[in-house]
């Protein structure tokens, strides 16, 4: 089995690259470095079975080649982070949407299948919590930048079930709730790294909010393995899939945990939203996901709990200078 993936440099890529070459499989990447870190494939460039190709997804011909060669794509390639979409909304919009469009042009013409690396926004503002994957998604105005992203994935999620429905291009769709480990960057806005950073720095860990909003945060390495698993499954084309954890922790424990856990001195900073990100930005309260699909499908149970998944994290950015 050869298998490409667009966004193969960035944090999730990398370690879904890491996690197929130790099955021995062909792993080809394509990216161009936007948000992706040549460092995060260094360790890879040796194994002989890891191709790499430093290259925008919109290069036509090279797409086209790298599709030809894979049996399974998975499309990572996409302006991510609440940070980044706040800042630079054309470029979240044209990647997400036209990326998208590009894998698909070219897999369909030889029935390749794709995964599509969605995003638990798609679910907008909802506040009916745990979030089905078949639920009304609650999206906010168009004159909040951050609504880009939600919109731009459903979007994704769209064409690609159209695809399926008329051209019988097998696809599976991932919603991807907070995903965390090794490699992440806080660049983006992530907020893991971003408080483990600040912590093991003594600088203040700033907590955006009243910090009562909550998330839950899934281990890279058990959404890469269902990614795999679901990639694999003949009867998950053509479905929709949270992939994440249920554990849930209000962003005031998580900075709380990870101090203790450093042993910082930081103090801890609450910042209004309109200074953090932009003026009337809008949070999400409650995150959860409803994995009783994806559980059914493929037997995923999330293996690492949060203390575990940060513990991971803790010890990278300790042990990696530019992390
Ligand atoms: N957050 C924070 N401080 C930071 C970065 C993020 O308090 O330095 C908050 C953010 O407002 C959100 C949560 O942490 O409520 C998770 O943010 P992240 O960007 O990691 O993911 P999101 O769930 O928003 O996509």
């Amino acid at each position: 089995m050869k298998y490409l993936i667009t966004g193969g440099a960035g944090f999730i890529g990398s370690q879904l690259a890491e996690t197929l070459l130790k099955g021995n499989k062909e792993v080809y990447i394509i990216d161009d470095l936007s948000t992706g870190r040549i460092q995060n494939i260094e360790h890879l460039k040796s194994n002989r079975k890891f191709h790499y190709t430093i290259e925008s997804i919109f290069n036509d011909s090279v797409l086209a080649e790298l599709i030809d060669q894979a049996d399974i794509i998975f499309h990572l390639a996409a302006a991510v982070g609440v940070r980044l979409i706040v800042e630079r909304p054309v470029q979240t919009i044209e990647t997400n949407i036209r990326g998208t469009e590009h894998v698909f042009k070219h897999a369909d013409k030889k029935k390749k299948a794709v995964f599509i690396a969605s995003s638990s926004e798609v679910y907008g503002k909802s506040d009916k919590i745990p979030f089905k994957e078949d639920d009304d998604t609650v999206m906010g105005p168009t004159t909040k930048a951050r609504w880009s992203y939600a919109c731009s994935k459903a979007i994704d999620e769209f064409l690609a079930l159209a695809y399926w429905r008329e051209r019988k291009t097998p696809t599976i769709i991932g919603r991807f709730f907070n995903t965390v480990g090794p490699r992440q960057t806080g660049r983006y806005g992530m907020v893991i790294p971003r408080f483990v950073k600040q912590a093991l720095t003594g600088q203040p860990i700033t907590i955006y909010g009243t910090g009562e909003q909550s998330r839950c945060f899934a281990s890279v390495n058990d959404v890469v393995n269902a990614m795999i698993k679901l990639a694999h499954t003949e009867q998950a084309r053509g479905q929709v899939f949270n992939i994440g954890s249920d554990e849930e922790i209000t962003i005031n424990d998580l900075a709380e945990k990870i101090k203790e856990k450093t042993r910082s001195s930081s103090p801890i900073k609450h910042i209004p939203y309109d200074e953090a990100y932009e003026s009337g930005f809008e949070d999400m309260q409650r995150r959860v996901p409803d994995l009783s699909k994806i559980k059914k499908a493929i037997g995923y149970q999330p293996s690492k709990n949060i203390d575990q998944i940060l513990d991971a994290v803790i010890k990278y950015i300790k042990n990696t200078k530019d992390a």
